[in-house]
């Protein structure tokens, strides 16, 4: 079967000829449909959590259920599931037992401690497999197991509710589903944050009701306050510590500051505003299955919708080289059904 696979230089990606592996107790075959490209997997590929050449990339796997293992009764031959980041965690920790299975520490990851979903077919761990709804279009399907799980979670942790504001900063692949999900899910009023107005302009037609350029608008948190009176909640998608500081001083008393994106610094933390202003700072990292099964139901009902872009397998490692540019727009999605 054809593979992507982190090269053995850890440098890159190469397409391979990979033997199908074969379901054990407890696991699932899968014929992957669908497998989009993130950011994370340009990590896997360039060794920055740990070199692992050879290892199968993807963790926005969506495919069809093949063949069952042993043991297995929660799948079944014909169902559609995904190959999500959030692999497996052990079951008995403190965290998997406390709804903060994200957390555990012998987690598995696909597409880096384990192979993942770029491969014609690919291995699941049964329990960990969380069901696509029927009528939730496989290639978004794709795109939700990753950055649409992220930013429903991240909003969850916001506290976002009804008729509250909330500021994306970042809208990117994740801060457009942000938006999506914070103002068609969550009924919050939404500010969006880049330094692209492109992205701005995407924004606003999926729901931010104001927008605003980082490089246009003096003092970003000052605007956001006058705008708003203050958030109630801030997610930060952006890979950037000063996206980081401005959402600080966006939210009002009592806020939450939900980081998500992952530059290498560290963010200024006001003490005093912190204290006096009861400011909650909180990290989010994919979600649960049950935060994931919520998110593809979102889809399946037509209040998101993840811009997408199928390709061919075969231009997978042309698809890292625009990403490590910078040059795509939306989620490229590797097509495993041609
Ligand atoms: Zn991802
Ligand atoms: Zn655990």
């Amino acid at each position: 079967m054809k593979a992507v696979v982190v090269n053995q230089k850890s440098s890159g990606v190469e397409i391979v000829d990979h033997e199908v592996p074969s379901p054990g107790h407890g696991e699932a075959l899968v014929k992957v449909e669908y497998c989009g490209v993130c950011h994370t997997d340009l990590h896997v590929a360039h060794g920055d959590f740990g070199q692992v050449p050879g290892r199968i990339l993807g963790h926005e796997g969506i495919g069809i259920v093949e063949e069952i293992g042993q043991g297995v009764d929660s799948l079944k031959v014909g169902d559609r599931v995904s190959i999500a980041w959030f692999f497996e965690g052990c079951g008995h920790c403190e965290y998997c037992t406390t709804g903060r299975e994200t957390l555990c520490r012998s987690v598995k990851n696909a597409g880096y401690s384990v192979d993942g979903g770029m491969s014609e077919y690919a291995i699941v761990t049964a329990d960990y497999a969380v069901k696509v709804p029927e009528n939730l279009d496989p290639a978004q399907a794709s795109s939700i197991t990753c950055a649409g799980v992220t930013t429903y979670k991240a909003i969850k942790e916001a506290g976002a509710a009804p008729g509250q504001w909330i500021v994306i900063f970042g809208a990117g692949g994740l801060g457009n589903l942000a938006v999506q999900y914070a103002k068609k899910v969550f009924n919050a009023h939404v500010v969006a944050v880049d330094i692209n107005n492109d992205k701005l302009e995407l924004a606003k037609e999926v729901g931010a009701d104001i927008t605003v350029n980082g490089k246009e608008i003096e003092d970003v948190a000052a605007y956001i306050q006058e705008k708003t009176g203050g958030c109630h909640g801030a997610v930060v998608t952006a890979v950037s510590k000063v996206a980081f500081n401005q959402a600080i001083d966006s939210v009002r008393a009592g806020g939450t500051v939900v980081a998500v994106g992952l530059p290498s610094e560290y963010m200024e933390l006001s003490i005093v505003k912190t204290v006096l202003d009861g400011i909650r700072v909180v990290g989010s990292l994919v979600g649960t299955r049950k935060d994931l099964e919520e998110a593809f139901a979102f889809g399946a009902e037509g209040l998101v919708v993840p811009v997408v872009e199928t390709v061919p397998v075969d231009t997978a490692p042309q698809v890292f080289d625009e990403m490590e540019k910078g040059l795509i727009q939306g989620r490229k999605v590797l097509d495993f059904t041609k």
